[in-house]
């Protein structure tokens, strides 16, 4: 059994690693969740361990709902509880709208909006048992502002901030609070291909994000406060002012 668990979705690279790092430090024993990159998962794995808690990854798709309950009952089998979750696990199928096929419409809200039903009502069960829990949910400023090019991205990141501030009201009576952070750009795989000179010249803290930029804001919504919930913290370097 565990003292404290932390489930951190998309957690075997870029911010959700970074996230799981940081809250092994914070002394959660962490599960993390990724799609199909498993060295990547094997060494977060190892580097949390190294961190003198437990950790353990699961592979499973999170837009297949049977597959993510399926995994998310053997995780509560094995560790009894979760205290904090991170739906982190995100994916861009970019392009104007004009042309955007169906499926790539599909893919990123099934993975990033369908993703986090799928996610976090088998999660939630067992914090409304424990009557504690905290769920930090990865939307965009592109959820709040927009951004051409990105319509499914921008539509699944808009949905998930209303998803946060609803079960944000549904949950806190459980003691279950309910956040979201906003990054702007942050430097990992999915921006590995932005020119990111240009792009920080846009920003006024002049330079892109780092991962632990964001799990510094995760750590503090999911374990670092008691009494904020139903908020969108946008850690974006300024961009946004
Ligand atoms: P990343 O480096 O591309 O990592 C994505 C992670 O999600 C990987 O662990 C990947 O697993 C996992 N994943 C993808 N699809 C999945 C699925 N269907 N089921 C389970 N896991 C899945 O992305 P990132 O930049 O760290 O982004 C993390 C989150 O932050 C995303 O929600 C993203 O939208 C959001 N965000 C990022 C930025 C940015 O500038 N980077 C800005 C705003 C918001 P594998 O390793 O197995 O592929």
């Amino acid at each position: 059994m565990s003292e404290k668990l932390a489930l951190v979705t998309g957690g075997s690279r870029g911010i959700g690693r970074a996230c799981a790092l940081r809250l092994a430090k914070e002394g959660f024993d962490v599960v993390i969740n990724y799609a199909g990159n498993e060295e990547a998962a094997n060494k977060t794995v190892e580097d949390i361990k190294s961190l003198g808690v437990q950790a353990e990854a699961y592979k499973f798709d999170i837009s297949d709902n049977a597959a993510t309950i399926e995994a998310i009952n053997k995780i509560v089998e094995k560790y009894g509880r979760i205290d904090v979750l991170v739906n982190n696990a995100g994916i861009t199928r970019d392009g104007l709208f004009m042309r955007m096929s169906k499926e790539n419409w599909d893919a990123v809200i099934n993975t990033n909006l369908t993703g986090a039903y799928n996610v976090t009502q088998p999660v939630i069960k067992v914090m409304m048992k424990q009557r504690i829990g905290a769920i930090v949910n990865m939307a965009s400023i592109v959820g709040v502002y927009g951004n051409a090019g990105q319509a499914n991205y921008a539509a699944a990141k808009a949905g998930l901030i209303g998803f946060t501030k609803s079960l944000a009201k549904e949950l806190a009576s459980r003691n279950i609070r309910v956040n979201a952070v906003a990054p702007g750009f942050i430097l990992t795989d999915m921006t590995k291909d932005l020119d990111s000179e240009k792009i920080a010249e846009h920003i006024p803290l002049k330079r892109l994000g780092t991962a632990d930029d964001i799990a510094d804001a995760v750590a503090f919504l999911a374990a670092g406060t008691t009494y904020v919930t139903g908020q969108v913290l946008q850690v974006d370097g300024g961009l946004t002012i």
